[in-house]
């Protein structure tokens, strides 16, 4: 919390070091998705309001330390140009930024090439970060998605120059310290996806921290089979039994309810409008060896919108079945539609972050109306599971 915004800086005059994340997807050297360019518009736009020239550090691929043409930034500059409606230099040298071209000089937007290029960025050295620091005055970093890694560009520098938070990050901050460090209670989460191995060091930050906790998904059949039930074909990992256990003993000391499915939509293929039923699930279950549960079934949507109603903030990662192939979507866009109309009504802080919750959350039409959808990915992700962050403890927070 102790970090700062654009508004507590003076910026008149001064050169500012944007960190940023504009690594869009490219296809035949045009960018197909420019998600990521509009999102730090904002933050490019208040620092010329206020009189400051940004230099934008950004990193595009994985050159590994190395100049790769086929990684330069170049692609990006026509997109980036287009969004914030005006020219941007691109510098395609440390040197040619520290001796100043002309062009460079002048320019109100710089966009320095593939941060990545320099060995030093992901070994965050610290002469590389002096030499990054020695271009400018001020430092904002306004790339969440990065800040999970200890790089020059997103820590070493944080702590040579006055800094503060983009746009972007302050967004980010503000609803991750809303959903869980300082959550309006009582405060749940709906925990879904494939795998529970991915996501052990979540599900036990997330007990410890919460009072409701759905499993959803895949990794619900894996606490199931742990209770005893013999959930045939269905993607489960005998492996992980004892960690569910363990999580569920957890939950039960820290006082955090655990919801499991009390009813899946099961099939005998893995593909969209296969055949399936609606079966009861519990310890008892015994499915045959070629049935696989695909989804949760009405009963358990059931449960889970009214634990829903007594919530005041929900955090949300990982589809509830194989959202992927309809109509095993269903349990999660019932859910996610229940999430969105109390947050619409003003009930629910609703966050939510993941790469297949942000499309399930789209294609139920409910992204629109939570309070936040973090697409930071594995940033996020390490938020969730109680980590600090390099990139946000350089910057104070
Ligand atoms: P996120 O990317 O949001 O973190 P995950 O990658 O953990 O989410 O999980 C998403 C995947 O989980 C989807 O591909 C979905 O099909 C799969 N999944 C969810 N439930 C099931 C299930 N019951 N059986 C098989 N796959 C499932
Ligand atoms: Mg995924």
């Amino acid at each position: 919390m102790g970090w700062k915004t654009l508004d507590d800086m003076d910026l008149h005059g001064k050169r500012v070091l944007v960190r940023v994340d504009i690594n869009v997807p490219v296809e035949k050297g045009r960018v197909t998705d420019d998600t990521r360019i509009q999102r730090i518009v904002p933050t490019v736009q208040d620092i010329l309001a206020k009189g400051g020239r940004p230099v934008l550090l950004a990193h595009f691929g994985r050159p590994k330390g190395k100049r790769v043409q086929d990684l330069s930034l170049l692609v990006v500059k026509p997109a980036l140009e287009a969004a914030l409606n005006r020219k941007v230099v691109l510098a395609e040298t440390l040197e040619a930024v520290e001796t100043g071209t002309e062009e460079i000089t002048k320019a109100d937007v710089l966009l320095l090439e593939n941060i990545r290029f320099y060995p030093g960025e992901e070994k965050n050295d610290p002469g590389f970060a002096q030499r990054l620091a020695a271009l400018g005055d001020v430092y904002c970093n306004d790339a969440f998605s990065a800040a999970h890694r200890a790089h020059a560009s997103t820590e070493a520098l944080a702590r040579l120059l006055p800094c503060c938070a983009g746009r972007l990050m302050q967004a980010e901050l503000s609803a991750l310290e809303a959903a869980l460090s300082k959550p309006e209670r009582p405060v749940g989460a709906v925990v879904g996806g494939a795998k529970v191995s991915t996501k052990i060091e979540l599900l036990e930050n997330l007990v410890n921290r919460l009072d409701l906790l759905v499993i959803g998904g895949g990794m619900a059949n894996t606490f199931l089979g742990a209770m005893g039930a013999d959930l045939g074909s269905s993607l489960s990992e005998p492996d992980f039994f004892e960690t569910a256990k363990d999580i569920m003993l957890q939950a039960d000391k820290a006082g955090c309810r655990v919801l499991l499915p009390v009813d899946g939509l099961v099939a005998r293929e893995f593909k969209a409008a296969a055949p399936h039923e609606v079966v009861e699930l519990g310890p008892d279950t015994t499915l045959a060896a070629d049935q696989m549960v695909l989804d949760a079934g009405p009963a358990t949507v059931a449960l889970v919108e009214a634990a829903f109603a007594g919530l005041k903030t929900l955090i949300w990662n990982g589809p509830m079945g194989a959202f992927e192939i309809p109509p095993f979507d269903t349990a999660t866009v019932a859910a996610a539609q229940a999430a969105a109309q109390m947050t619409r009504d003003g009930a629910l802080i609703s966050v939510a972050g993941g790469g297949d919750t942000v499309s399930a959350l789209n294609q139920a039409g409910a992204a629109e109306d939570f309070t936040y959808i973090s697409t930071a990915g594995g940033a996020f992700l390490e938020w969730m599971e109680g980590k600090t962050l390099p990139g946000v403890a350089a910057l104070g927070g």
